[in-house]
């Protein structure tokens, strides 16, 4: 472990026969230059490692020695002198001077360039300024000293003469922070605005860009974008620009054709640099996480295959899409050479592109055949050179790679050369399914609005739900609709003046015919089989997908939701539906167990009437999802939605009713909950109430059901789902792409106000500055608006109280504290009347300010400063709540002490701590957030049934069905 052949060779031939060592050591490569200490270092080592058996003992024995020994201290020195030296071996170096060697030792040997800046996830404004400049400076720096460099023909020119000499790759992402496939008008002139300079100076300065091709998200918009500023009437006659297909995407071949129309009428050519996709892994992970089309083809031979077609492709229109064939895989170079000859594309008219590090002897063997081979030339710091570094180790190591089976000496040359297509149809068909369901039950996807169609669906739905604003809504009891008086007006927090919908708001007496109706609907309910409760369940499921545009678009206006969190409110709301019937099921067989004359079934009955009080912040979800469990278990009930969102309720109720729910079943009370509530609450017909809501409501309702009135026969039970006040914690270790964006999101994402938001970052002290320069940066990048606009990412907070009371809690806070970041609301184009509240975050926050510990439901976050991470737990866990917490950390020590001592819920590793998905993360706190229960979990019907349990004596006379046979042999035999 302390010589480099270590690190170079053993480590990937290591890697490349046990998988567990592989993750391993590629977590430990990824995480080493975050690490600022030797102790540190040593720690990590040890905590990655110890456990891999296959370690040569002398290695294992310094890990487990004194980190502060000389040993200790020099596997420190070792690790990290020799990952650098791996890291060399695919980065071109840090810096311009550096790179601008490492090129010109290229072009010596006779190869073209094109270069890559690395670069940290771009989270702000600021940094994507710093990438440009970082472009610019590139373009002007390099042109002159490289345009001296003596001539090298083959690499300078093409079949029709001179072409650029210095040539750049950039990712369109990194030069927006709010880079959004979903808005994509808003993305394009947030990226243009900044590509255009670095086009303008390259084209003077005679510079060639390509835009680099990412994650498939980004794909659509990445080609948008590229279309349509190189047709601009500046660069539609500029050749020098060149875009990435990936042969591993199924839609290769589709995009290439448009490509090359485009490129006809722009009249002029454009570089396609073929390649076949590095995200691979990435891509089908987040499908079937996502439950979305696979995007890539899963076998590998299908990808080789495409690849052919399209280099064909491209070698037939090689005048307007001029190839750049970028591969390590021998068997598809030489298919491009065969190709070209085949269809006499001149010599000069195309290029193979390899890897900086890859396949050394194959590039050589090209350029000494005459091709043109530009090698991609990564440079920039450690800690994105990592990400970049592991990258290309799981390439080389992977069971796929070409490059790896090319140097096993028993490879065989006839399996290595194969026609893809022979080898495709060899290996068993593609397993197309990205979301089995998991016990019967498969979360429904979110919308992609990446796509265009799904764009346009929802524009549509909010453009036909602006035309049915202002409706009236009933109340619904023993199913007549009522409308006693509209004095519920619901209004768009966004601009605080557009009526939304009016509904009745109901009065104790409606409470008291609610309950009536519902406890006369009772018996029947009750009998109706589970099957069809069931059935009731999934067929609403269905209404609400048919609607599921519409009602995200009522979802945007009445509480101002973004499009994407609306859109989840609905799957989420459906998931509920289709889950609780799913559990149903299995709760309805019942429990046998049966001894010898002896028959005993547990089964379950419903409970009686149920009150469902919701919350408006998952307007539809949370409604849903509570009356659902009450419904399936064959309790009747009566829904009150929170006042702010009446007319989601009504159009749960119209969807409830749509799928011939019987009359009185549900029956629908808007009003004001402290009007209606108590008297609900404490209606001794009553026998549930599942609230979702505040802790002061929570605890009420908790001890006025408590209480047994007259004419109560039974005990109340209530499931109080309530706030909380979650941290997540920043590790030293933590990879800061990740934990900025995943704070970011979690703590501002609908302004803050869903329960689970991040209110508190408990960050340790060695990367505390670092971490809040970048979000400070990001924070300061945020888009606040109306939410209907797609690109909006903070909207209002719901309402005038909600934004008083979240200003008033701000007005005196501890000397100590500092607004560390926030927005100036008059840079935005704001409708006067709207609740914004623009986002703040804190810092020099202690434990026993108000700020750490009561829950403000905005766009507020307060960071605490640690200094281990033993403090940073004991910080998290110092509140009443016990909701979500998170942690980014990169110790696996660290984070086994995260999930056995964090006081939450729900805890979320190395992700933001929002976003449960039923089944998946059944979700719900305890001490004051809640009575741990959990909503989306295997354990949530229960709460809404009474057990029962039935023995029979199956024994008659000595004779007992079942009774298990003697086997001695009878008198007689
Ligand atoms: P809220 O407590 O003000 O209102 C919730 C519901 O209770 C509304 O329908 C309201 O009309 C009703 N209500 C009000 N007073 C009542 C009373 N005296 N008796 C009976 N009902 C009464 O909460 P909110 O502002 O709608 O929602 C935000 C709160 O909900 C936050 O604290 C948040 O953390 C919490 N929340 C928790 C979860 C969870 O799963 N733990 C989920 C979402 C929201």
């Amino acid at each position: 472990m302390f010589s480099k052949r270590f690190w170079d060779d053993r480590l990937m031939e290591w890697a490349m026969g046990d998988e567990a060592l592989k993750v391993q050591a590629f977590r430990f490569v990824d995480v080493l230059p975050t690490l600022r200490t030797h102790r540190a270092v040593t720690k990590h080592l040890r905590e990655y490692f110890t456990d891999v058996s296959r370690l040569p003992a002398p290695a294992r024995l310094a890990l487990n020695g004194d980190p502060n020994s000389m040993v200790g201290k020099a596997l420190a020195v070792g690790a990290r002198w020799n990952a650098r030296q791996m890291a060399e071996r695919f980065i071109a170096g840090e810096t311009v001077p550096e790179v601008l060697k490492t090129v010109r030792q290229l072009r010596r040997e006779g190869f073209a360039f094109t270069l890559d800046l690395l670069g940290e996830a771009v989270v702000s404004d600021i940094e994507a300024d710093q990438y440009q400049q970082q472009y610019l400076d590139l373009i002007e720096g390099l042109s002159e000293a490289v345009n001296a460099w003596p001539e090298n023909e083959p690499t300078d020119t093409d079949h029709v003469g001179p072409i650029p000499r210095v040539n750049v790759s950039l990712k369109l992402s990194a030069l927006f922070p709010r880079f959004n496939p979903a808005d994509p008008s808003g993305t394009y002139d947030g990226v243009t605005e900044r590509l255009r300079p670095i086009l303008r100076l390259a084209k003077e300065r005679g510079a060639f860009v390509n835009f680099d091709m990412e994650q498939y998200d980004f794909k659509a918009i990445t080609l948008e974008i590229a279309k349509r500023v190189l047709i601009e009437e500046e660069f539609r006659d500029w050749p020098d620009a060149g875009l990435v297909i990936q042969a591993y995407l199924r839609d290769a071949e589709q995009d290439l054709e448009d490509l090359n129309r485009w490129a006809n009428d722009r009249g002029t050519p454009i570089t396609v640099r073929l390649v076949k996709g590095a995200y691979w892994d990435y891509e089908t992970v987040t499908a079937a996480a996502r439950g979305w089309p696979v995007p890539v083809y899963t076998r590998k031979p299908d990808s080789d295959a495409c690849f052919e077609r399209c280099t064909r492709f491209l070698m037939a229109n090689h005048e307007t899409l001029r190839p750049a064939i970028a591969s390590h895989n021998l068997r598809s170079l030489a298919h491009a050479e065969a190709v070209a000859e085949a269809l006499e594309v001149p010599d000069g008219a195309w290029e193979v592109q390899m890897l900086y590090g890859m396949a050394g002897e194959q590039a050589e063997l090209l350029r000494d055949a005459g091709r043109r081979v530009r090698i991609y030339t990564p440079f920039g710091e450690p800690i994105p050179g990592m990400a970049y570094l592991v990258r290309r180790l799981l390439e080389n190591s992977s069971n796929d790679s070409f490059v790896r089976h090319a140097h096993d000496p028993d490879a065989d040359p006839a399996e290595l050369f194969m026609n893809p297509v022979t080898a495709g149809d060899a290996e068993p068909p593609e397993q197309l399914e990205t979301n089995p369901p998991h016990g019967g039950f498969a979360n429904e996807p979110l919308t992609d609005f990446a796509i265009a169609e799904n764009r346009d669906a929802m524009l549509a739905a909010l453009e036909q739900v602006e035309g049915e604003l202002g409706g009236e809504y009933s109340l619904v009891i023993d199913g007549r609709s009522v409308q006693p008086n509209l004095n519920l007006v619901s209004r768009d927090p966004a601009d605080g003046v557009t009526v939304i919908g009016k509904a009745p708001a109901a009065t104790p007496r409606d409470a008291d015919s609610a309950v009536a109706a519902a406890k006369k609907a009772f018996p029947a309910w009750m009998r109706t089989g589970p099957e069809h409760r069931c059935e009731y369940l999934e067929l609403a499921a269905d209404g609400l997908r048919h609607r599921r545009f519409e009602l995200s678009a009522w979802i945007v206006r009445e509480v101002g939701k973004s499009w994407g969190e609306a859109d989840a409110d609905v799957a989420e709301a459906i998931d509920f539906l289709n889950y609780y019937a799913q559990q149903m099921r299995d709760l309805a067989a019942g429990r046998v167990v049966d001894v010898p004359g002896e028959h005993n079934v547990l089964s379950y009955r419903p409970r009686g009437v149920a009150v469902v009080i919701a919350p408006w912040n998952f307007p539809l979800a949370i409604l849903t999802g509570m009356t659902a469990a009450a419904l399936v278990t064959g309790n009747t009930v009566v829904m009150k939605p929170a006042e702010q969102s009446p007319v989601i309720g009504a159009l749960l109720m119209d969807v409830l009713r749509d799928a011939g729910i019987p009359d009185g079943v549900v029956n629908y009370l808007p009003g004001d909950g402290e009007l209606i509530g108590p008297p609900l609450v404490k209606h001794p017909d009553v026998s549930l109430v599942a609230f979702t809501g505040s802790r002061e409501v929570g605890l009420s309702i908790n001890a006025e059901a408590a209480k047994t009135p007259p004419g109560q026969d039974h005990v109340k039970t209530v499931l109080a789902e309530m706030g909380g006040k979650n941290a997540v914690i920043v590790d030293a270790d933590a990879d800061l792409d990740e934990a900025v964006l995943g704070v970011l999101h979690s703590a501002f994402d609908y302004a803050g106000q869903k329960c689970s938001a991040c209110s508190r970052a408990v960050v340790l002290a060695d990367c505390h500055d670092e971490f809040m320069k970048r979000l400070k940066g990001a924070v300061e990048s945020l888009e606040i608006g109306e939410p209907k606009r797609p690109g909006v990412q903070v909207g209002p907070v719901i309402d005038a109280d909600s934004k008083a009371r979240i200003e008033k809690a701000l007005k005196n806070l501890g000397e100590e504290v500092e607004l560390a970041a926030t927005l100036d609301l008059s840079d935005f184009d704001l409708p006067a009347k709207g609740h914004y509240v623009p986002p703040r975050v804190f810092t020099g926050v202690t434990q026993d300010d108000p700020l750490a510990n009561d829950e403000l439901f905005g766009p507020v976050l307060a960071v605490l400063k640690v200094k281990t991470f033993a403090e940073a737990i004991e910080v998290a866990n110092a509140t009443d709540y016990a909701l979500t917490a998170g942690v980014f950390s990169r110790s696996p020590e660290n984070l086994e002490t995260a999930r056995r001592e964090l006081v939450a819920g729900n805890i979320y590793l190395n992700r933001g701590c929002t976003g449960a998905l039923v089944n998946r993360q059944p979700f719900g706190g305890y001490k004051l957030s809640g009575v741990g229960t959990k909503a989306g979990g295997p354990d949530y019907l229960h709460q809404f049934l009474v057990p029962v349990n039935v023995t029979e004596n199956t024994m008659r006379r000595g004779f007992a069905p079942g009774a298990a046979k003697p086997s001695a042999p009878q008198k007689g035999e």
